[in-house]
């Protein structure tokens, strides 16, 4: 049995909660069932959610270089911890 791995539960990745792993994507990586602050749910990788490549359902797609900058201060501040 593979061990699952929580460690991201409850954490938010800009505007999605994740909420449990959700199997695992063609590639062997694990997804992750998102609550996105619109409402909807998403299901994401989880590496993508950790690197930041991923911070909304989709209703966000297109991020402003900006905005993109301003979340990765943000997350940086907040340190790794
Ligand atoms: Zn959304």
């Amino acid at each position: 049995m593979r061990t699952v791995d929580l460690s991201i539960a409850g954490r938010s990745f800009g505007d999605l909660l994740a909420l449990r792993p959700d199997g695992k994507d063609q590639w062997g990586l694990t997804m992750w069932r998102c609550l996105c602050v619109c409402g909807e749910y998403s299901r994401v990788r989880r590496y993508d959610l950790l690197r930041g490549a991923t911070t909304s359902c989709g209703c966000k797609r297109v991020l402003s270089s900006r905005a993109l900058m301003l979340a990765m201060n943000k997350r940086r501040e907040r340190g790794a911890a």
